[in-house]
């Protein structure tokens, strides 16, 4: 009946040690000659990598860059040309192999974005190491039968310079293992991002919005994506009992539904705005049902706040229904609002915070995606 499971998915770091980057130079985590975790890097002040960031150097153009040896010589370190030139490598456990926190690893020779930070992981091997590259095409793949091992090189797409070596053993979700030479590669520290300038004055004055319909992960994932919306929270409304727990509301007879309570500056985004992102997102032809979802607890009602939002809620439906946007009869209830009560801590934010869990990646991802091109002048 609860057909969701609320087991994280976290990644698993512990990949294989059978293969380094180069038996040679081939250590295990356990290897005596680590050095002490001597880790300044926790001190410090990490913030996110911003949406901003990220897609300016997603934006940035591979190309191609070619130089003489000569010229690569220059502008190279002795090390730097040693590995990225000549196919080197770095001793394990020697370079600069740790956590820096968020942010983007860039090739050392030409600066091209390599790997977002977020897909490092510590393998024990003494070398950087990520699960995947920050974007299709940044790296070049290529055969390598030297030393007697069939390998497989990974190369800088825009300059040509020699990384490292990609395995398969690394964690989920790739199963890969980015295994790098760190003089390859330069980071870039994740910056604070600057706030948008939205039309949303410090003293807007915000109204409410409450809405039941279907699964409440979704629901929270897409309003909060639109401009003008300044909190979504999920919870549990249109029902008797006070402050009822999950399993109470998804089993019990507490007449709730799960609901989300938007927060939102009618100078950016009206409540009519949000009333035909619902009908259209959510199918409100479907008694107590939404998605894979049924039972009361999935039913759709607009819970109005005032006279002004029950007028605009039949007003919309009888719009929507004159236009035959849904071939069936639109059964969403209009009711007053009565209680809200907050979901538990974990449901927060949840699609965002496990956009692997099955549910979410299976049911919501998709919503998600057909409610972006729908509504893409409405995103923040
Ligand atoms: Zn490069």
């Amino acid at each position: 009946m609860n057909k969701r499971s609320t087991l994280l998915f976290g990644l698993i770091t512990a990949a294989g040690m059978g293969l380094a980057c180069l038996t040679m130079s081939c250590s295990s985590a356990t290897d005596p000659a680590k050095p002490a975790a001597a880790d300044s890097a926790k001190e410090e002040e990490h913030v996110p990598l911003g949406k901003a960031q990220l897609q300016a150097a997603l934006n940035e153009p591979v190309g191609k860059i070619t130089k003489t040896d000569e010229e690569w010589k220059k502008s190279l370190t002795a090390e730097q040309y040693d590995i990225l030139r000549q196919a080197g490598t770095e001793p394990a456990f020697s370079g600069d192999y740790k956590s820096h926190g968020p942010g983007i690893y860039r090739c050392a020779g030409c600066n091209l974005p390599l790997y977002n930070a977020a897909a490092k992981y510590d393998s024990g091997t003494g070398w950087p190491s990520f699960y995947q590259a920050i974007a299709p095409g940044h790296v070049l793949e290529k055969a390598d039968n030297s030393y007697g091992m069939t390998r497989t090189e990974v190369l800088c797409a825009r300059c040509g310079g020699h990384l490292g070596h990609v395995f398969n053993d690394g964690p989920k979700p790739t199963g890969l293992r980015y295994c790098m030479n760190s003089p390859a590669l330069k980071f870039e520290k994740a910056v604070p991002e600057k706030k948008a300038p939205v039309a949303e004055t410090k003293n807007a004055k915000l109204e409410k919005a409450t809405f039941a319909a279907g699964c409440f992960w979704s629901m929270e994932a897409i309003f909060k994506q639109l401009k003008g919306v300044t909190k979504v929270e999920p919870g549990y409304s249109g029902g008797t009992l006070k402050n009822p727990s999950y399993e109470q509301v998804e089993y019990g007879n507490t007449g709730h539904a799960e609901t989300v309570d938007i927060t939102f500056d009618p100078k950016v985004i009206s409540y009519e705005d949000l009333l035909e992102v619902l009908l259209t997102v959510r199918n409100p032809t479907t008694l107590d049902k939404q998605g894979p979802d049924e039972g009361p607890q999935y039913r759709s009602v607009i819970f109005y706040h005032d006279a002004a939002q029950q007028k605009a809620a039949n007003e919309v439906i009888a719009r929507f229904t004159a236009n035959k946007v849904w071939t069936d009869p639109i059964v969403t209830k209009v009711e007053p609002f009565s209680a809200f009560y907050r979901a538990e801590e974990y449901h927060l934010d949840y699609y965002n915070k496990h956009p692997d869990q099955p549910y979410c990646a299976n049911v919501v991802a998709p919503e998600i995606k057909e409610f972006q091109e729908k509504f893409k002048d409405k995103l923040k």
